[in-house]
């Protein structure tokens, strides 16, 4: 069974994280591993649609390659967060390279003067060591699983619609692997967000 709430004892654990958010009528989609020419486009359009604004963890190397893409990003209002230069694994290497990792995305973001709101594990992996280090670090509250491929597309919307709640942290990928579920979650998650009078908020 592919458990889409992070359960509590986790945000327990490493309260200095950003699991979810204090809201009235605020959700916040997230998006990660992106620029990607294959589907952000996709996915700006629809934000446009439901005039919503999200957040984007987007890989500095991809950052690199699609330059035009990020400046749609930046041009529509949305937030823009570090995911690491090439998408690292917290559990697979020592601590001062991640941080390397994760330095040279937030040049790469100066270099195109993106203002970054914050830092995004890849994987959701997450250390001991990051946790004194490292600041600002968001992850979610809600994982769809869109890169799932044994999910169906209609089994993460009906798992995924009664976990969105005001202050949620949704976690979705403008990635190549994510995209033949995020085209039909996506609409399906906006159109539900806006039935229920949420505000997609940017983060
Ligand atoms: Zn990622």
């Amino acid at each position: 069974m592919f458990i889409h709430q992070i359960p509590s004892f986790i945000p327990a654990l490493f309260p200095r994280f950003v699991w979810s958010k204090a809201a009235d009528r605020q959700i916040y989609l997230t998006f990660d591993d992106g620029p990607t020419p294959e589907i952000t486009d996709f996915v700006l359009e629809c934000l446009a649609e439901f005039e919503a604004k999200a957040t984007f963890f987007c890989i500095g190397k991809n950052v690199v390659e699609n330059p035009g893409i990020i400046q749609r990003i930046q041009a529509a209002g949305h937030s823009i967060g570090n995911h690491t230069m090439n998408h690292s694994n917290a559990w697979k290497m020592d601590f001062a390279a991640y941080q390397v990792d994760m330095i040279k995305c937030e040049e790469v973001f100066a270099q195109q003067k993106i203002k970054s709101i914050g830092f995004r594990p890849p994987y959701g992996r997450i250390t001991r060591k990051m946790y004194r280090e490292i600041d600002n670090v968001i992850l979610w509250s809600v994982l769809t699983g869109d890169y799932n491929a044994s999910l169906s597309s209609s089994e993460i919307i009906s798992s995924v619609l009664p976990l969105l709640k005001p202050g949620a942290i949704v976690v979705m990928h403008d990635s190549v692997k994510a995209s033949p579920h995020l085209q039909v979650i996506l609409p399906a998650i906006l159109s539900y967000c806006k039935e229920q009078n949420f505000v997609l908020s940017a983060l």
